[in-house]
């Protein structure tokens, strides 16, 4: 299935010069977001996690319905202040702000064999806090898979020791 035309793409959101990947009209279809899903758990099904990571907010989107299909187990990274147990914390810069993740101390095993997932990579900022809070926790980072990549943003220039997945890119 072809997803970039499901994808909607707004000029100059949230701030002037920056084309927004609006995926809400690829989640809105249901064969859209099952193949995107789908597509995937496809990608990264061979590496064998035992756990997928996603950060807040749209790595839920995709995170979750990705661990459910392969039948593991999901850990959220979230806003400061949302986890209701003990955290850990790091820093992270977006295409266009800060802001900081935190994740339960308990939340990953050490050793447990980690994929971090996102809607998007951009700059590669929010994944890498993400990978922050895995290292902190002794995770075994596998790799890394996003629904979309912006390759001109060159996110993986940053990631350079991770396996990067993608299935749409720009
Ligand atoms: P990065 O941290 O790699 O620069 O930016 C990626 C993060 O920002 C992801 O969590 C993603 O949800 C959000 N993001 C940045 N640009 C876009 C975009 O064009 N479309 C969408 N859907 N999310 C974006």
């Amino acid at each position: 299935m072809d997803l970039k035309p499901k994808i909607r793409e707004i000029m100059d959101f949230p701030k002037k010069g920056i084309n927004f990947k609006d995926i809400t009209t690829l989640l809105k279809d249901g064969q859209a977001f099952r193949a995107s899903i789908k597509s995937m758990a496809e990608l990264i099904r061979d590496r064998k996690p035992d756990l997928i990571v996603g950060p807040e907010a749209r790595g839920f989107i995709v995170g979750a319905p990705l661990a459910y299909e392969l039948g593991i187990g999901f850990v959220p990274a979230r806003k400061s202040g949302k986890l209701p147990y003990k955290t850990i914390h790091a820093k992270y810069q977006l295409e266009y702000g800060n802001d900081v993740l935190e994740m339960h101390i308990d939340a990953i095993n050490p050793g447990q064999k980690v994929i971090i997932v996102d809607d998007l990579l951009a700059t590669g900022g929010t994944i890498f806090s993400t990978i922050e809070l895995v290292k902190q926790l002794k995770g075994d980072i596998l790799a890394l898979a996003f629904l979309i990549e912006l390759t001109y943003l060159n996110g993986r220039e940053h990631l350079k020791e991770y396996d990067i997945y993608s299935v749409i890119r720009y």
